[in-house]
């Protein structure tokens, strides 16, 4: 497996300003060195990139060039997949079962925003002048400054990069200080695919000074951003410094409506993948259980069987189904908000606690908050493997609860009554609402959230215009 890690600035591969231990969640131990971007690499990187936007060697080859680039990128992805997804395993935590799958899905988005670089249109626009013509092109925005978390870090990059680099900016990718390996391996790619120097730049370390040079600097045009919604504060006020435009893709408190008239299998299913799958460290994860009350203990009785049956293991093997927290940090967060939520009335139906093995395990853990329907764990995001379940009686107290935090990313609703769906996909507040099915998602369909959670939307075609600013040509004639 990979074990020495570079940042990639210019096209070339440096050791950084100094190097930091990254950790293996599974252990707790040290397992590799990262290098660690300070002002000087950081500046360097987005100066790179500005040159790069206007050479010649990017900003004049053809559109469908800029595709072909990316196709490639999507073809060495998939021949790398068991490599980097090895490498994620152990920086993250996060099971090989998931890194390993998600590795092909990623090169799909690839290929996708490969396919959408020719065909980027401008429009005529009939003014009614008879001696004059209009038109409006669409030029690509700039210097793209993607900041991304620690997990699902090679998508949420692939959401950015993807229709930056179709658009023909340029990108300086500051990798999450909590696990950077992955994009770090992940420029050895970009690298072998030949795009010309600085117009992919790979940078990681810590927020305030890597984080926050990179957001507030004078030379960066747009900001897209994934993480929790206060260090989205600390961008968008550095963002003030250089006037970027900025995109937020922020945290979740999704729900899953559950009627009584759902196909149950099915419902409890996607509950038990909607929190569990990485170990909760999810943006979308379903960390709210709206069930209907007159099937609640039937229900929960069906999920916590399965919740028992959890296999629990080391994260790089194939076998397990749940792994660790990537880090001590979230443990502590979480066992807080578990506390703290019990003695505000929740009660414990499974889990709760730290699991007695090595590294940063915390057990499955469902919290019954019908009688605390204001607990900390059912208002806040914990970013982990936590699922409170509350009741509803009628249609619109499912929806007022459903839309009670100050999230709206995600929700999920189970019925088999198809007017009810459609009335509630309506009155939902957020970004996606799965029906009968949790998690699904396609590069051609838009993602993004409300309130808390975000203003920006990646995926779908219209993701490309994000990276686009438009220029008005008046010719008189
Ligand atoms: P985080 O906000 O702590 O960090 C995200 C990135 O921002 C990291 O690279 C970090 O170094 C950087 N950063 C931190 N402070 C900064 C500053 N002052 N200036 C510039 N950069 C700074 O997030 P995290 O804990 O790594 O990730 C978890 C959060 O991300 C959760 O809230 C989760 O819901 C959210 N998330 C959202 C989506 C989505 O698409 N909506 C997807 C995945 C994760």
């Amino acid at each position: 497996m990979i074990s020495e890690f570079e940042l990639y600035i210019d096209g070339k591969f440096e050791p950084g300003a100094a190097t930091f231990g990254s950790i293996d969640p599974a252990t707790g131990a040290v397992w590799a060195q990262m290098p660690e971007a300070r002002s000087d690499e950081v500046n360097r990187a987005v100066a790179a990139a500005r040159r790069a936007f206007t050479d010649p060697a990017w900003a004049g080859i053809s559109a469908s060039q800029r595709g072909k680039l990316l196709a490639r990128l999507a073809d060495l992805l998939e021949d790398a997949a068991p490599e980097l997804a090895a490498v994620e395993t152990r920086d993250t935590g996060k099971i090989i079962r998931e890194t390993s799958s998600q590795i092909a899905y990623i090169a799909e988005y690839y290929r996708y925003y490969a396919g959408i670089a020719d065909k980027i249109d401008g429009r005529h626009v009939a003014i009614d002048k008879a001696d004059m013509q209009t038109w409006i092109t669409r030029e690509p925005l700039g210097v793209v400054a993607a900041i991304v978390p620690w997990n699902s870090q090679l998508f949420l990059s692939a959401v950015k990069l993807g229709p930056a680099l179709a658009a023909g900016c340029t990108v300086v990718l500051k990798a999450s200080e909590d696990a950077p390996a992955p994009l770090l391996a992940f420029a050895r790619l970009v690298h072998e695919a030949g795009f010309p120097p600085g117009v992919v730049n790979v940078v990681t370390g810590f927020a305030a000074e890597c984080g926050a040079v990179l957001s507030s600097h004078p030379q960066v045009d747009h900001i897209a951003f994934t993480g929790g919604p206060a260090t989205a504060r600390h961008i968008v006020n550095n963002s003030a410094h250089n006037l970027a435009k900025v995109s937020l893709e922020l945290g979740g408190k999704s729900p899953i409506l559950v009627f009584a008239d759902a196909d149950i299998d099915s419902a409890v299913n996607a509950q038990l993948a909607g929190i569990f799958a990485a170990s909760g460290q999810s943006c979308v994860a379903g960390s709210r259980l709206l069930v209907e009350e007159s099937i609640k203990d039937a229900f929960v009785a069906r999920l916590l069987a399965k919740v028992q049956a959890i296999r629990v293991g080391l994260p790089d093997d194939m076998a397990t189904e749940f792994g660790p927290l990537c880090t001590a940090r979230q443990l502590t967060h979480i066992e807080q908000v578990v506390a703290t939520s019990l003695t505000q009335g929740a009660r414990l139906i499974t889990g709760g606690r730290r699991l007695d093995r090595a590294g940063y395990y915390y057990a499955p853990t469902i919290l019954d908050c019908s009688a605390a329907p204001d607990a900390e764990c059912v208002l806040t995001e914990l970013f982990g493997p936590v699922l409170s379940v509350d009741v509803f009686r009628s249609e619109q107290e499912a929806i007022s609860k459903a839309n009670k935090t100050a999230y709206g990313l995600a929700a999920g609703v189970f019925t088999s009554n198809l007017t009810r769906a459609h009335r509630l996909v309506k009155a939902i507040k957020s970004g996606v609402v799965w029906m009968n099915t949790y998690r699904a998602i396609s590069p051609l369909a838009p993602f993004g959230g409300f309130g808390l959670s975000g203003h920006g939307r990646e995926g779908g075609a219209d993701a490309v215009l994000d990276y686009t600013t438009t220029k008005t040509v008046w010719l008189r004639t």
